[in-house]
């Protein structure tokens, strides 16, 4: 169902006075999805809002979402849908649903990673009239978080019918892109400290590669006080010190769940607005979902989804209007006469006509809270160092996966017996991630899935493919095997994790 555009359900006649010249703007094209619950519901104010205070926009209604899977377009986005935003560039979007039974990705991911939407960036700023156990502290800072690797690749698999499988992959180049855009964002909003929080300390290779090259990157960067926070240390420290942050960086699934984190921090998700961005194209949303519980009654705050139209305005250049909207709605949420459920607490609230009423109304007012920001044009960087030169590589060995249901000390002795004189040695077992052949070995309680370290050891000549081959058909004339994983030596460093206890 197409989404129609309507200003009736808005306060008519506020403050257009107090609009800029139109005129004098460059109208830009701008794709309205939407979406779902109470998506339309919000974007029919925040359209309303832009329009009245004389946004030059020309907007394209489009589908996406619920619908659109139920009429079995797997990705939850038609062509026509796609086309649109090609063509546009910048987005703004409600919340997107995965309805039960229909589709397997979610509509959300398909856009950020179709339009390589590699920044995630999450403003988190005390708004007045919004109390919190925080307020009074100043809170000001930005998450920018990886938003197309990591575990969100999506890459599955259920390696025995009771183990699963989730790839987490993490590139040189999108950790590069992802920390220069940190840097280039702190310059942009005049903000002097750059954070990296990963897991680098537990998963040395992929976190540990984005930390790197954090590092690297920012060592381009001297103007700036950079530094690596632990993620667990930098949750806590989000807790017991908010006001310390300035623009912390991360991957995908720390960032996803920092910056809910952070979001709650200044009052939750139904204020909290967000941006996509990738090189080609914009998308501007609210945090929250659909809110399937308040749908359709008019009930839902428009807050977040104004507060993401802001960070658009200013993305395409209509500063001066994102300057109006955020001050009219800065001064309604401090007036707190006109609030929505979710934020009046003790006080009577309105619906979402009569709070976006208000808003238009306030245009013109100047907010005493909002300390405006120099917001210079942000240029999307992107990876100049490029991917590693040449690099010697030699194969060590091999990992395979087997499925087995018997006890460590019988599969060690077949796979022994099943290896000899191949050129491979039996170097160890894991279960769960624990060694658990040969020698000590710890209480795990295993299961069906276990990985099998075979080492090369001739050293008259290197391993190939063929040896691979080789190993496989002895290993899998006796036993199922599902996985295999090369382990190699780049530049003479391992590129692969021991296992714990593997060096004992
Ligand atoms: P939700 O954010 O929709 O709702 C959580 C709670 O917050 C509910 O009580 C809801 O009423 C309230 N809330 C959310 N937005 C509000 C607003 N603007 N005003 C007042 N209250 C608001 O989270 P959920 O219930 O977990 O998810 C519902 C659906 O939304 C799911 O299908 C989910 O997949 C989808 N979702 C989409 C996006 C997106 O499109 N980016 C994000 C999150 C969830």
């Amino acid at each position: 169902m197409m989404y129609e555009a309507d200003s009736s359900s808005v306060s008519p006649g506020a403050g257009r006075s107090q609009s800029p010249d139109r005129a004098k703007q460059v109208t830009h094209p701008v794709v309205a999805l939407p979406g779902d619950g109470v998506g339309p519901e919000v974007m029919r104010a925040a359209m309303s809002v832009l329009d009245e205070a004389g946004a030059s926009i020309d907007w394209r209604i489009c589908d996406a979402g619920a619908n659109v899977f139920r009429d079995g377009i797997a990705s939850g986005v038609p062509d026509k849908t796609l086309d649109a935003i090609e063509n546009a560039g910048v987005v703004l979007k409600g919340p997107l649903e995965t309805p039960v039974g229909f589709g397997e990705k979610s509509a959300n991911v398909t856009l950020r990673k179709i339009f390589e939407l590699y920044a995630n960036v999450r403003p988190v700023r005390a708004l007045p009239g919004i109390a919190t156990p925080f307020s009074g502290r100043n809170i000001d800072f930005v998450v920018v978080r990886e938003n197309v690797e990591d575990l969100y690749a999506g890459i599955e698999h259920m390696q025995t019918p009771d183990v699963a499988q989730c790839l987490k992959l993490i590139s040189r180049k999108g950790s590069e892109k992802i920390a220069r855009f940190a840097f280039a964002l702190a310059q942009a909003e005049g903000r002097h400290k750059v954070e990296c929080a990963t897991k680098a300390n537990i998963m040395k290779l992929t976190e540990g590669l984005f930390k790197s090259t954090f590092e690297s990157v920012a060592a381009d960067f001297p103007e700036f006080e950079a530094g690596h926070l632990v993620v667990d240390n930098c949750a806590h420290k989000m807790v017991v010190a908010p006001e310390s942050f300035d623009v912390v960086v991360t991957t995908n699934m720390n960032g996803d769940i920092l910056s809910d984190l952070a979001a709650g921090l200044v009052g939750g998700l139904g204020l909290a607005p967000s941006a996509n961005l990738g090189r080609q194209v914009a998308m501007f949303e609210a945090v929250h979902g659909s809110a399937p519980d308040i749908a359709g009654q008019g009930l839902a705050n428009p807050t977040a989804l104004l507060l993401s139209a802001v960070m658009m305005m200013r993305h395409i250049g209509q500063q001066e209007v994102a300057d109006v909207v955020e001050n009219a709605l800065y001064c309604t949420l401090e007036d707190g006469t006109h609030l929505t459920a979710d934020i009046a607490r003790d006080a009577e609230s309105v619906g979402t006509a009569a709070f976006t009423g208000a808003v238009i109304d306030n245009f013109g007012r100047s907010s005493r809270h909002l300390e405006n920001r120099t917001y210079a044009p942000l240029q999307i960087p992107d990876a100049v160092h490029g991917p590693l030169g040449e690099v010697t590589r030699e194969m060590a060995g091999v990992d395979v996966f087997i499925e087995w249901k018997g006890n460590a000390d019988a599969l060690g002795q077949s796979l022994e017996t099943a290896v000899f004189a191949s050129g491979f040695r039996l170097s160890m077992i894991s279960n769960r991630g624990t060694k658990v052949y040969p020698g000590r070995t710890g209480h795990t309680d295993t299961v069906n899935h276990w990985r099998c370290r075979f080492a090369w050891t001739d050293r008259d000549r290197s391993c190939t493919d063929a040896d691979i081959r080789d190993l496989l058909t002895r290993i899998g004339d006796i036993h199922r095997w599902m996985h295999v994983e090369k382990l190699q030596h780049f530049d003479g460093t391992a590129g692969f994790t021991l296992a714990q206890g593997e060096n004992q």
